[in-house]
């Protein structure tokens, strides 16, 4: 499965940790990320990552994009609750997107957990007979 990652800069250590713990889980998958928070998820895990560019210079785009071509299967955004208003049209475009192709979306660690253990389990199967 494709699972697609972001975190905003209060939530990049978070995400590394995240990542360090469910390392097993994600190695059977496909990572991809915007820039920053890919470099931060392969240092941290030794993982491979597909890195988009930074997210304010086009990698929330291209991300947007996957997922408008049904090609994430799981996304998993942490984002910081006290976004700047001016990041906010990017969490607004993702979830859109995601809702739009009825792809799970994790905006939060607890959720995150949820999902990725799910996925794990083969809860998230059916998104190959829906691609
Ligand atoms: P980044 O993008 O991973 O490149 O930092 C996410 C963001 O814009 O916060």
């Amino acid at each position: 499965m494709n699972i697609g990652l972001v975190a905003h800069d209060a939530k990049k250590k978070l995400m590394q940790n995240f990542c360090i713990a469910y390392r097993g889980i994600l190695a059977k998958n496909s990572l991809y990320a915007t820039g920053t928070t890919g470099r931060l998820i392969e240092e941290a895990t030794n993982l491979r990552v597909h890195k988009f560019l930074s997210g304010h210079l086009g990698g929330m785009q291209q991300l947007g994009a996957m997922i408008e071509h049904n090609e994430i299967d799981l996304c998993i955004f942490l984002r910081d609750p006290l976004t700047p208003k001016s990041r906010e049209p990017d969490v607004n475009v993702i979830v859109r997107m995601c809702d739009a192709h009825n792809i799970p979306l994790a905006t939060n660690l607890a959720t995150a957990e949820v999902l990725v253990l799910a996925l794990d389990r083969g809860d998230l199967d059916w998104r190959e007979m829906y691609k």
